[in-house]
């Protein structure tokens, strides 16, 4: 792991060959040049020359296949903070480009990473790829720490300490997020070494020991599926794949194991099978299955659903030769090549397409998608290093309080969203806003690095147009909660008001129902837990002030209420918006809308609704077996408005033969209909036959016809059927 060999430049030079034939390398050689004078009369601690480290740095970044600018910029990353070299300075030399890199490096390495660090890692690890506006910054500050962490041993105990915990906290997991796994898992072993050495020593034998017994048997697996390979005309390659140290560390930690039970956990070495085509990843994929059988709930298909850092591959865990379980991972050529270069891959092979347009689409991390798809459109590459100077989180911005702590909101996030992160009581009573000493609007919209303070006034309440701007759900359910109280309470005013008219026909007041004993049982009666609630429902026009009149009188002439009529107290709702569960319906207030759980309804399904005590109204499909338990006084009639974009989760069961590439053919028929596969999970049973069980995302009962349509057309299906849950 330690490369004690000084790096030459003209191992440099070499590399960068490698991937860019007969690119002109002028701009590096100068730059080392120029690093050279710049370090010239410095040591490291090692007693190396200081030009080591940025050659080291340097040799990183050609590994990672970076273009020259960067290259050219890791040789110059410490000459601004160590010399009195000036940005400027290297402009003028070098270009923007490389000292825009250099500055962007230098700013990362003066941030205060101190005292909070751990507390605000995962904050910090943004800010610094918000601050970064290039991801090439992010990649030399990776390849200097790397660097740093194989040298560390020179630096006094307790500057190892922290650099290695700095390392673990906010380094690796920034490797994994740009997808480099080879940079992640060395960053994450040496901080481990330096961080537990007994732990570290004493797992590093137990593993070798471990991947030593192991070996035959993986070999006789590897020649297995070599085999069937060829007989099949797959072309591929099979692996043996070994764990880093540190995830298995993390693994024994998570599931309370000590070193000496490290045979417990059966995914130290695994199989990796790297074949040419997508489709041959499934087609392997079922040749496994068949073979050995699959252990259920291991199976992940991170194809059709990548990982926001782009990683995408098939994994499941067998039985395989011997009763033995192992982990499996099929994946393409290309998959293997994200899996570990990351985001670094990306600008390099622009001329493929790295992921094909149906994944793209169910892609979390918006900007990475964008850059795909800016890729393929770009014709030249600088175009495309531009574009990567922008927007790294199109979807949050990064502001600090008065005091300096960071606060994470959603991009287009506005005052009042930052007044509710603080306190509660802070945004309901929040009056203005100054941003960077500045007042502003509330409905200003923040940017990253602003500074924001509140100024609140007790006479503040929170309005109902601040709904229509504020952007997170916390400032939104907060504001809602304010004005169903308010809303309550006028409610529960207008309903005594509609209710006392109604008795002074009868020579009675709302105040004598109150009063008496039979009010409670008038509760009772329409199902109501409270006389308030009683009174809500009138307010609300749930129920007539004559309907809760005549029981009261009849029941005071202790007859019994004539049995009501369903048709008076149904009434036509409409839903119309969904939005944190709740849904505004025409013609009355603030009523609460769930779909239920029990039968997950989508639009264009029959419906109807049940008055929950305390939470609403649940929506259920007409078919729904749970309907029949629940009082049907109780029920409302609902409908469906339309609802654009928004999307609802149904479960679908597929019976097909058992032959292979089903799982294949079937997600991309899904695909092919615009949803989206939430989870995927098959069975196969004793005759031949497989179900597969699929969550997808869609927009309606006709979506969802849709789906059923084009699965059913697949040779080999035998039924698709809707699941309740
Ligand atoms: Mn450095």
């Amino acid at each position: 792991m330690k490369r004690k060999h000084i790096v030459r430049l003209s191992d440099i030079l070499d590399q960068i060959q490698s991937y860019l034939p007969g690119c002109d390398t002028y701009l590096v050689e100068k730059a080392y040049v120029y690093a050279a004078k710049a370090h010239a009369n410095q040591i490291r601690r090692s007693g190396e020359p200081y030009l080591s480290h940025p050659l080291a740095v340097a040799y990183i970044l050609a590994l990672m296949k970076l273009d020259l600018p960067t290259i050219a910029a890791g040789l110059l990353h410490d000459t601004v903070e160590d010399t009195d070299i000036s940005i400027q300075d290297l402009e003028q030399i070098f270009g923007k480009e490389v000292a825009e890199i250099v500055d962007g490096v230098t700013k990362i390495s003066s941030l205060p990473l101190k005292g909070k660090i751990y507390k605000e890692a995962e904050n910090f690890r943004k800010m610094i790829l918000a601050m970064a506006n290039d991801l090439r910054v992010v990649l030399v500050k990776l390849a200097d720490r790397l660097h740093n962490m194989r040298t560390l041993e020179f630096q006094p105990e307790h500057k190892r300490q922290r650099i290695a915990r700095e390392t673990l906290e906010i380094y690796a997991p920034l490797a994994s997020r740009l997808g480099i796994d080879w940079i992640k898992q060395e960053l994450e072993d040496l901080s481990f070494m330096y961080l537990y050495p007994e732990e570290y020593r004493k797992l590093k034998q137990e593993v070798e020991k471990v991947v030593a017994a192991r070996q035959n048997f993986i070999e006789e697996v590897i020649q297995i599926l070599k085999d069937i390979l060829k007989r099949e005309g797959i072309e591929g390659r099979i692996l043996g794949r070994r764990k880093h140290l540190y995830s298995i560390f993390r693994k024994l930690q998570r599931n309370n194991l000590s070193t000496d039970e490290l045979y417990l956990i059966y995914d130290i070495i695994g199989l990796r099978v790297i074949v040419k085509e997508i489709k041959e990843c499934y087609e392997v994929l079922g040749i496994i299955h068949s073979l050995w059988r699959p252990i259920p709930g291991r199976f992940k298909d991170y194809i059709s659903l990548p990982k926001p850092n782009m990683y995408q591959s098939l994994h499941t865990t067998v039985i395989g030769p011997g009763g033995r379980q192992m982990e499996v991972q099929i994946r393409t050529e290309e998959m293997d090549r994200i899996a570990n270069e990351g985001i670094a891959a990306h600008w390099l092979y622009k001329e493929q397409k790295i992921i094909s347009a149906d994944s793209a689409k169910s892609h979390q991390f918006e900007w990475l998608k964008r850059l795909v798809e800016l890729q393929k459109e770009l014709k030249n590459p600088r175009e495309f290093i531009e574009s990567l100077r922008m927007d790294l989180f199109p979807d949050e911005v990064y502001v600090f309080t008065p005091n300096g702590d960071i606060k994470v909101l959603p991009r287009g996030a506005t005052p009042i969203d930052f007044a509710y992160t603080i306190h509660t009581e802070v945004g309901h009573h929040c009056t203005r806003a100054k941003v960077n000493g500045r007042l502003v609007p509330l409905d200003y919209q923040l940017e990253t690095g602003d500074i924001v303070e509140i100024v609140t006034s007790a006479n503040q309440r929170p309005r109902r147009d601040w709904l229509k701007f504020v952007k997170t759900g916390r400032a939104r359910s907060r504001i809602r909660q304010w004005l169903k109280r308010e809303e309550h309470e006028r409610i529960m005013i207008t309903g005594r008001e509609i209710l006392d008219k109604e008795f002074r026909k009868y020579k009675s007041s709302i105040g004598v129902f109150l009063d008496s004993p039979q009010a409670q049982k008038v509760a009772k009666a329409f199902s109501f837990k409270s006389v308030e609630d009683l009174i809500l429902a009138v307010g609300f026009g749930r129920l007539t002030p004559s309907q809760v009149v005549r029981k009261f009188l009849h029941s005071q002439e202790e007859k019994k209420a004539p049995e009501e009529d369903l048709e008076n107290i149904t009434r036509k709702a409409t839903i119309t918006e969904k939005s944190d569960e709740i849904f505004s319906v025409a013609g009355e207030h603030g009523l609460l809308f769930h779909l239920s759980r029990c039968c997950n309804p989508i639009p264009g399904d029959e419906v109807i609704g049940y008055i929950t005590r305390g939470r609403g109204i649940t929506v259920h499909r007409i078919d729904c077996p749970n309907l029949k338990t629940l009082d049907p006084e109780r029920r409302i009639e609902v409908s469906w408005e339309t609802n654009d974009g928004a999307v609802y989760p149904a479960r679908i069961a597929v019976f097909t033969m058992d032959k292979k590439g089903m799982l294949a053919a079937i997600s991309s028929a899904i695909s092919a209909s615009e949803a989206n596969i939430l989870q995927a999970d098959v069975k196969t049973t004793p005759d031949k036959k497989a179900i597969f069980h699929f969550l997808v995302e869609v927009s309606d009962k006709g979506h969802l016809d849709r789906i059923f349509t084009n699965v059913k057309q697949i040779e080999g299906v035998i039924r698709v059927q809707r699941l309740l849950s």
